[in-house]
This record gives C-alpha cells, sequence and structure tokens, in this order.
C-alpha cells in the first residue's frame, strides 16, 4: 500500500468543488491483482452511483467503467477479452448493448485505453466496436494504436482518424488535448472533453514491465466533473513528484489500482460477485 498516494487521491478529490468523491480502486495487473471495481457492485444494488446528481459512474469489468455527465460519456478500458483466468469479462448482455450502443452506452463520445494488456484491451475488438461506433474518439497509448493497425485492413482508414495516438515515454510532460462540442447540440460548450494524458510506469517498476506504455488519463467532462483513471500505475510517490503541480490539481473521482491498497482490503475486492 502506499499511503501518500492515498492521502494525495483523497485530498484532491477532497478540495474538489461540491461534489462527493467516489474512490473506486481496481486490480493492478495480471500477477497480483484484482478487479476490485467489484466494490462497487458490491457496494450499491445497482450498477451506477451517482458522484453527483448529474455525474455517473458505471461499473463495466475489470478496469473498465463509464463516467457520463448529462450527455457527455466516456468509457475507460472498456474492450478486453482475456481475464488470465482471474478478473471479469463484460457480461454477454452488457457487450452487446455496450457494441450496439443501447441505453445506458447510447451517445458515448471518446474511449480511454491506459495500455495494451489483455485485460485492458483489445486490437481486434476496438476495430470492431470502433466500425460500429462511427462518432466515438478513442486516446490511447501508441502500442495498442500500432496494434490495431495490424490487425486493420484498408477500409478502416478512417477510423485512425478518430483516434489519438499517445506516444509518451517515462518523464515527459503530461499532454492535453481538447475535444469540441459535439455537432447540432448548442448546449454543449466549445471544449465539452478535456483529456490530460501523464505516463505513469506499469505495476512492477523497476524490475518488470518496464517496456509497457501505461497511460494515467484525467479527462474533465463540461468543465465540471474531473476523473482520473491511473490504469495499472505503479504508485510509488516518486512517478508523482516528477510532476508535482500536474498531480495537485483537483480531481472528482480516482480510479486507481488495487495496489494501491493493502492485502486485507484487496483481498476482499477480491470478489467476482
Ligand atoms: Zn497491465
Amino acid at each position: 500500500m502506499n499511503d501518500r498516494l492515498m492521502n494525495k487521491i483523497a485530498n484532491y478529490a477532497g478540495s474538489a468543488f461540491n461534489c462527493t468523491l467516489m474512490l473506486i480502486s481496481m486490480m493492478a495487473f495480471p500477477a497480483l491483482s484484482i478487479p476490485a471495481l467489484s466494490i462497487l457492485a458490491d457496494s450499491v444494488s445497482a450498477d451506477s452511483v451517482s458522484a453527483d446528481s448529474a455525474a455517473t459512474a458505471y461499473y463495466l469489468a475489470n478496469e473498465g467503467v463509464m463516467v457520463s455527465r448529462g450527455e457527455t460519456k466516456i468509457l475507460f478500458d472498456p474492450v478486453f477479452t482475456n481475464g488470465y483466468g482471474r478478473y471479469e469479462l463484460l457480461p454477454a448482455q452488457m457487450k452487446d448493448a455496450l457494441y450496439a450502443g443501447e441505453p445506458p452506452f447510447d451517445g458515448i463520445d471518446a474511449i480511454f485505453v491506459s495500455h495494451f494488456h489483455g485485460d485492458h484491451f483489445s486490437p481486434e475488438e476496438m476495430l470492431k466496436f470502433l466500425r460500429l461506433r462511427s462518432k466515438i474518439r478513442l486516446y490511447a497509448p501508441e502500442q495498442a494504436v500500432s496494434a490495431m493497425r495490424k490487425v486493420a485492413s484498408n477500409v478502416d482508414e478512417s477510423i485512425f482518424e478518430r483516434i489519438e495516438s499517445i506516444n509518451l515515454t517515462y518523464g515527459d510532460q503530461p499532454v492535453i488535448f481538447h475535444q469540441g462540442q459535439r455537432d447540432g447540440d448548442a448546449s454543449l460548450h466549445q471544449g465539452s472533453l478535456v483529456v490530460e494524458a501523464a505516463y505513469i510506469p506499469h505495476s512492477g517498476w523497476p524490475n518488470s514491465m518496464l517496456e509497457v506504455q501505461n497511460i494515467a488519463f484525467r479527462v474533465t467532462l463540461d468543465e465540471s466533473i474531473t476523473a482520473l483513471h491511473l490504469g495499472d500505475a505503479d504508485t510509488k510517490d516518486a512517478h508523482f513528484q516528477q510532476h508535482d503541480r500536474y498531480w495537485k490539481q483537483p480531481i472528482h473521482v480516482a480510479f486507481p489500482p488495487t495496489g494501491t491498497f493493502p492485502p486485507p482490503m484487496a483481498d476482499t475486492y477480491l470478489r467476482t460477485g
């Protein structure tokens, strides 16, 4: 466990506007962790919980989650096919609704992929999904986008126009993207999504997984709700201290890896329902 990271996350979230903190733990990586987002499913009777009257997090599986605020909806790590015999996959009915764009998965604006591991991302499935949902943008590490290109055909070229390939390495400054309003919706101001991407190495640093690009996304929806998804980030303070000012900015909801939590708590989360 990394108490200081937990405190940091709590402090950042606690300082953020008038919004209830929803802090959810998630699995770190196949070798040691945990579909701890099941805490969300365990703690509420429905599959969703409100962060305030307008913002909602909806648990999918493993580290997959949808965050919505009004008409703005985003997905983190939603499409993967490998549970490594341990982690939950999307239930078939949920996956069908997601791919079909049926409620609550209608009107998704963007997808964020933390890293290219089979329990977070499948290049084949992501292509399939983006073929079906032609208005969704994808933000993903370069390693994931390269994998998609390897399995794409010529007819998929337009899909890559909707993809931001993020090629950060350790120590790089975080980068920022602004996604403007949707066509025909005057109620959404310019910049309905502000996307910030920071490289935090995969859990196991500095001994393993060094080659994996793990991107921590901080996404602000409608200039009102900021969600942080850390993927399988290593939790050592040193990674965050490099860009201290960046990490001190407020957030409303954090989805940290379960390696952040002590084993008894993490074990509790390791429930597959
Ligand atoms: Zn991983």
